[in-house]
Formats: C-alpha cells, structure tokens, sequence
C-alpha cells in the first residue's frame, strides 16, 4: 500500500521555501512529535518518520542511498525536501597525532563556521559553534573580532554533533560523550535554537542523538536572564560562565557584556544556576599576563565564588591565553599561573587548568575566526 501512494511521485512542499539568511527547515528542527505529521502532510505513510529519524540520528547515515527500507524512486525527494545539505566541508586540519580535527564549514548562505574534535584516552569531545561569529566583541577572542552575521539553526547546531558522531562510529573509535558550546557564538543570545539543539542532542534514539545531559556544557558570557530562564529547563546541562575577571573594573574591558550585567549579577546566576539544577557551575577564567593574573586577583576570585557558600557549587577552569592574530596579550608566565592555582586552592576552591588543545591549527578556545583564508 505504501508503495503504491509514494512511487515516483514528486512530494508536495511541506517546509516553506527556504527565505534569505534563514536556513532550510530540517527534520532535526522538527520535534519528534511533530515528525509523522511532515511525512504524512507530503504523502507519505506515517510509518515513514520513524524510519527517517533511526537513519539519521540512530544510524548517523546521511546518504539516502544507504536507506534501502525506502522505495528507490523516493530517497532523492524525501531528501530534498526534509534533509536539506546544511554543513558543506570547506576544510579540515588535524592535529595532535589526528586527534584534533577542526572542520570549516559553509553554511547554505556562504556564512562560515566551525566545529573542533577532540579524542582523548577514553572520552571524546565535541566543541561546537552556535552562531556565525559572535557579537560580543571579548577583545582577546578571534571570532569577536568580525561581529555577528547570524544565529545557526538547531539543525545547524545538531548536524555538526552527527557529523563527529558519524566520523568516530566509522573509525571504531569509540563515541562522542560530550558536547561542549565553545566554538564560536554566544549560545545563550541564540537561545531557541541552542535549546532545541541540546534537546534533540538528549532525546533517546531513534528521535535524537541519545546522548547524556550531562556531557553536555553550554559556555556563556554571563547573559542573565538568559541564564536563568535556562536553570529552568530542566535539562542537566553543566553551566560555564566566561568570568575572566573577578572585579568590574577589569571585566567591563574584558567582556564587554559586563557593562550590562556586572560581575555580581553573573555570579549570582551561576550560583542559581547550581542551587537549582544541583549541577556544579565552571567558572572560566582566562589567564592573560599582567592583565587578571595578579595574586590579589585569584584572592578576589576566590572571595567572589566562596561569598555563595562553599558547599561544592563551582569549579574555575583556567585558560592559558590563545594567541589570536593581532592581539597584544599573551599568555601568563608559568610560575605566575602556579601562584595563581596555588592561591585558589589554599582557599579551597577546586579549580584545574584547561589544555591547549588544537592550539597549532588555530583550533583552541577563542581561535576560531572562520576566515576561510588561513589555509
Ligand atoms: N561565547 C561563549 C562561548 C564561546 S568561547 C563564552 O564566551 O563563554 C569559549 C571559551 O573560550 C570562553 O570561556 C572564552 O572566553 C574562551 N576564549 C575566547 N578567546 C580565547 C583565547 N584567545 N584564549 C583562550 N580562551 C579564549
């Protein structure tokens, strides 16, 4: 009977033509719910959905070539119509033994963004971008550099994780367990998408990836409210916030979203953000010389976090500095970055300190600027 309503046919529109600067709809932007309702408004048996979702987010196969369990005739039209091309490989550059792979990617409307792979011994990590570059304008980060040209769908967002999915399933090289938003973009000023994004990254095969909500870190520069509708959605994600700065003075120029929100009221969201997720909060912190490395700095910070009690609610993550092109900053000296750590943990704050990742491919936090040019 299916066959018989679906052979050959053209299927009629059910997503609405793609419209400037906005991408195609994809089934990974349709809820699951929603799903069986698109086949069947384009003809098709209800049966059909399940199938798609299990070939795309189950099976990571993106070739409707391989979906045998559909008529021939059809693979092409259902592809064109719910599997729009949203990711088209511009380059890749490999690092650390191949163990960091940094692809470019061309969005539909030429719009350039990337996404970093990174395998270490028994985990694998996906950081990935949000928006085609960001508007925040953090002086030390490449990608604040260019500005904004525009927020990236939830299928946007969804496909570079299948992608990364898809690439450690064919080598045998085991699974992607964590999803960190710290590639370029402020996730939380593209709040919808982001949001759905990590849904359909949580939701069970075959209807989403199947991943654990607690892989999963979405990194801000402290956009408040934004922070605090989020402790709301009842998703386990861990929560970092960008602070770099324990003292308004400094973090005004640092991140200049700080002249909206202070030091205070960020703080005070991550702290909310722990107290009712019961999720433990980063706080990131960029070590950059002679800018917020100073001893007085890490007692200030740790002032700042233990004010909210010292029941375990935060983490500081120190960032050795990236160099980005042009930037007059470096990183801080080692025996400044020990003092640093040593003061923090005298005073009982847990903190590590991030690794450099990626660094020779310009494929480390705060390097991705989607030139396109840089080889
Ligand atoms: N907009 C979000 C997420 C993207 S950046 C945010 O700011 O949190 C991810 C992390 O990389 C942030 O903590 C950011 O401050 C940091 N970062 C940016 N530029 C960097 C650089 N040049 N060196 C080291 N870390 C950097």
């Amino acid at each position: 009977m299916g066959a018989d309503i679906e052979s050959g046919r053209a299927l009629p529109l059910v997503f609405e033509a793609p419209r400037k600067g906005k991408p195609p709809k994809h089934w990974a932007d349709l809820e699951p719910a929603d799903r069986k309702e698109a086949v069947v408004a384009a003809g098709l048996p209800g049966y059909r959905a399940a199938q798609l979702s299990k070939h795309w987010f189950e099976r990571l196969s993106h070739d409707p070539d391989e979906w045998t369990d559909l008529p021939a005739d059809l693979r092409a039209a259902v592809a064109e119509q719910f599997f729009p091309l949203l990711l088209n490989t511009v380059s890749e550059k490999t690092t650390d033994n191949g163990d960091t792979i940094k692809t470019l990617w061309k969005l539909h409307d030429g719009a350039l963004v990337e996404s970093v792979l990174m395998q270490y011994p028994g985990r694998t990590t996906m950081c990935v971008s949000s928006q085609a570059g960001c508007g925040m304008a953090c002086p030390f980060c490449a990608t604040g550099q260019g500005g904004l040209q525009r927020n990236m769908s939830t299928a946007e967002i969804v496909a570079q994780v299948a992608d990364g999915m898809r690439r450690m399933r064919a080598d045998g090289a085991g699974r992607v367990g964590n999803v960190v938003f710290m590639g370029m973009g402020e996730p939380l000023a593209n709040y919808k998408a982001v949001v759905g994004a990590v849904r359909s990254m949580i939701t069970p095969n075959p209807d989403g990836l199947g991943m654990s909500a607690r892989g999963i870190t979405v990194s801000t520069v402290g956009l408040v409210p934004a922070m605090h509708k989020l402790a709301e959605e009842q998703l386990p994600v861990t929560l970092a916030l960008s602070l770099h700065a324990p003292d308004d003075e400094l973090r005004d120029e640092l991140v200049p979203i700080n002249n909206r929100w202070k030091v205070d009221e960020a703080v005070d969201a991550a702290w909310e953000y722990a107290r009712k997720t019961r999720r433990r909060v980063s706080i990131e912190y960029i070590l950059i010389k002679d800018m917020n490395d100073q001893a007085f700095r890490a007692d200030l910070l740790a002032d700042v976090l233990l004010r909210r009690g010292d029941w375990g609610w935060v983490h500081v993550n120190l960032i050795p500095l990236n160099p980005t092109p042009g930037s007059k900053w470096d990183a801080s000296r080692p025996e400044v970055q020990r003092e640093f750590v040593r003061r923090l943990e005298a005073r009982g704050v847990p903190v590590t300190v991030r690794d450099t990742r990626g660094q020779e491919i310009d494929g480390a936090c705060g390097q991705l600027a989607a030139t396109g040019t840089q080889g």
